[in-house]
């Protein structure tokens, strides 16, 4: 199973960092959880919001922001629009459903139909 994100937005905010104070470090992101096997692919319908600071490389956490972080968060929030969650199957379980389909109708056919083969 991978895990990828759906990146919803991404922003720079031009507010004072908590941790270091600098005005051109920190990004907001909204993203969304995709799990990802073989057989299928699963969408997450939370999002999931984080800052992030690029300067002084901290995850600014909701403790932690200012009522300015707080007021550009709730407007870009607004902004975004997300995927609604689904599941759906990949190719290969089609594949593996119409061979296991396949199979199980030939033997149908072999052991209970055997005059269809003309054996
Ligand atoms: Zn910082």
């Amino acid at each position: 199973m991978k895990t990828e994100y759906i990146i919803l937005k991404e922003t720079t905010l031009n507010n004072n960092c908590p941790e270091c104070y600098s005005t051109d470090g920190m990004v907001l992101s909204f993203k969304q959880q995709r799990l990802i096997s073989k057989l299928l692919v699963k969408t997450k319908s939370n999002v999931i919001e984080s800052i992030n600071c690029n300067k002084c490389e901290n995850q600014i956490f909701p403790g932690q922001w200012t009522t300015d972080i707080e007021r550009v968060y709730d407007y870009h929030k607004k902004t975004i629009t997300r995927q609604s969650g689904s599941l759906r199957f990949t190719k290969l379980f089609y594949v593996l459903l119409f061979i296991t389909i396949a199979i199980a109708a030939f033997a149908y056919i072999y052991f209970y139909r055997s005059d269809l083969l003309g054996i």
